[in-house]
């Protein structure tokens, strides 16, 4: 079974027991100072599992694209991808209220399903003899998941294939600090021979494939007031938060063991191959080094081809995203640099000789993926000038490179400011019959990725979504000011972003000049009084066509699908600011303080960047 045809039946099956289809969020997370990147499906949902109402009802289901860079040093192996596509299907809240439609529901119903979808033979008919499930052994902080352990029962797993395991495997969350997590159970499949099938189940043998797992969010960790310590509280509302891995489920209805011989990835491998003259199935003669055990003993220009596919479908899809995220030194950016960067390097080592051939890889990624993600062709003339752009940006810091390892400058050095890696270190030397110290090189490199890993921990401190009292008042404050500054630059201003600390608001939008010190005053002006005049803050549930009609401004509107949320702020004078968006906000404008604009800057080509505060 293909891919397309796994995705269509799943959001079809959910469908038909009471979910509603949402739309696939933007990569790049909204109002979220926190992370980079979308990450899982359960990502955008969060203000939801924390108790907004959805307008699309309790139950819902997506395909959501994600992104995971925090082991880009992974990929290569069979089964790391920095690109993926999450399927899911959550309950939000209300287990306890009748079934029927649009009414929650909790563990016996979550489990039967995904039972139901991975075995009928009119879903996805697996075979039962090849599973295995996990749930939550219970500890200090919450008991053992006895529910989902007897419902597995039920449902006639043996207790030999059913594993009790700790916290570190069997709970979900909360990706930052504090916030909803809870218990989950695992669903694994057996992909080795059929007669090989351990008795009893453990996770620890890499045959066993997690394809599913159910999290039932029923718990708040949060911060006690002495210091480092964490209590998990019970959620007023539980919910269900389920993910199964697009690319992984395809593999396993393919009989592959690896993601990259799937459709997912065969075109972009067939082009490498074209391009490179080497065959993806051929065994290299002379294996590079690899730290990876999942490599099948057939490594070479498996690897290579493997991250050149992940890389550039990574790049382009962020590069799609309506935010027009570009290669920089900064957040997003610096992970498109890197991504690219890194592609090119290992075309380099496949031997691909031409030049500006990066954007034929993202053609292929555009063609299997538009029908799904129309962003994609629309964006495309934007991708493949990017791409040609960093390619002859990076081939000249290549050439600066190659000069000072001429000059004898450290490799070491040369990786970190030029982006060259060991590999082509030793390569570039071995031509020009320089002498690489490795070993120094890899103390060096070793202490390097230690620091590096520390610092992406630090992208994920302070919670998830922070819905403090600020960061609500400083996102109603957001839609105040793209009303002023429409109305003091003109209806051609767009929101291209923003970001929100409980601090300060960070606000991108389209505009190509500096903004006058008239034109600041005028809309810092233009929001204050709209503050003083109190205005209600209104949030109204009707179709994404409505809201259109009636003139809605929203960057991101087609994400929560056909209903929407539309924010009003108004008085008896009019409206102020009409604008779609899932909230939360504060009810009366009267609640926020003095707004001031502390920065108005260049962010990229055309946009403008605002930095404000409410006092
Ligand atoms: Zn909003």
């Amino acid at each position: 079974m293909k891919a397309k045809e796994i995705r269509q039946k799943y959001l079809e099956f959910f469908e038909s027991k009471g979910h509603s289809i949402i739309q696939t969020a933007s990569l790049i997370p909204e109002n979220d100072s926190s992370v980079l990147f979308t990450t899982a499906g359960m990502h955008p949902l969060v203000s939801y599992l924390m108790g907004e109402k959805h307008p699309a009802g309790n139950r819902l289901v997506n395909s959501q694209k994600c992104v995971r860079t925090g082991d880009i040093e992974e990929v290569g192996d069979t089964t790391h991808h920095t690109f993926f596509e999450m399927l899911g299907n959550w309950s939000l809240g209300d287990p306890e209220a009748p079934d029927g439609i649009g009414a929650g529901y909790f563990k016996k119903e979550s489990l039967e399903w995904s039972w139901e979808f991975l075995t009928s033979p009119k879903w996805l008919d697996l075979d039962l003899q090849r599973f295995a499930v996990s749930v939550f052994a219970g500890d200090k902080d919450a008991s053992f998941d006895e529910e989902s352990y007897q419902i597995w029962l039920d449902l006639g797993i043996s207790k030999k294939k059913i594993a009790k395991l700790p916290k570190s495997a069997n709970w979900w969350g909360p990706i930052g600090e504090t916030g909803p997590c809870g218990p989950d159970s695992e669903i694994f499949y057996w992909v080795g021979d059929i007669d090989k099938i351990p008795e009893s189940f453990n996770d620890d043998n890499d045959l066993w494939v997690e394809i599913w797992n159910n999290v039932f969010m029923e718990y708040n960790k949060s911060k006690v007031e002495k210091k480092g310590k964490y209590e998990y509280i019970k959620l007023a509302q539980k919910n269900v938060d389920t993910g199964m891995g697009l690319e992984r489920i395809t593999s396993v209805m393919q009989g592959l063991d690896d993601d990259y011989q799937t459709e997912l990835w065969q075109n972009q491998i067939s082009k490498i191959e074209e391009l490179s003259g080497k065959k993806y199935l051929e065994n290299n003669p002379k294996p590079m080094v690899t730290n990876s055990s999942k490599m099948n003993g057939q490594v070479g220009q498996k690897k290579e081809m493997r991250i050149i596919a992940d890389h550039m479908k990574t790049a382009t899809f962020i590069m799609a995203d309506e935010r027009g995220l570009t290669p920089t030194n900064t957040d997003q950016g610096y992970i498109i640099r890197r991504l690219i960067r890194r592609a090119i390097r290992y075309g380099k080592q496949l031997g691909i000789g031409k030049e500006l051939w990066t954007k034929e890889i993202a053609e292929i990624v555009i063609n299997d993926y538009k029908d799904i993600y129309p962003e994609l062709e629309k964006n495309q003339d934007f991708i493949f000038e990017q791409l040609d752009k960093e390619e002859i940006q990076f081939s000249k810091t290549l050439e600066k490179g190659l000069r000072e390892l001429e000059k004898g400058t450290d490799p070491f050095l040369l990786f970190t400011t030029y982006g060259f890696p060991i590999e082509m270190t030793q390569e570039l030397a071995k031509e020009k019959g320089i002498k690489v110290n490795t070993k120094d090189f890899e103390k060096k490199m070793k202490k390097h990725q230690e620091l590096s890993r520390t610092a992406s921990v630090g992208k994920f401190k302070g919670g998830l979504v922070d819905n403090s009292e600020q960061t609500i008042k400083l996102h109603t404050t957001a839609h105040l000011l793209l009303s002023a500054l429409r109305k003091v630059l003109g209806e051609g201003v767009q929101q291209k972003g923003s970001n929100i600390t409980p601090e300060r608001l960070r606000f991108d939008f389209s505009y190509d000049k500096k903004m006058t010190d008239e034109e600041k005053a005028e809309v810092e002006n233009l929001v204050n009084k709209a503050i003083k005049k109190d205005m209600s803050v209104i949030c109204e549930e009707i179709s994404l066509d409505e809201a259109k009609k009636a003139g809605a401004v929203g960057a991101f509107e087609s994400k929560y699908g056909e209903r929407v949320k539309v924010y009003k702020i108004a008085d008896g004078d009019g409206i102020f600011s009409y604008e779609i968006c899932g909230g939360p906000h504060i009810n009366r404008t009267g609640e926020l303080g003095k707004f001031k604009i502390t920065k108005e800057q260049s962010s990229s080509a055309g946009v403008r960047r605002i930095k404000a505060i409410i006092e």
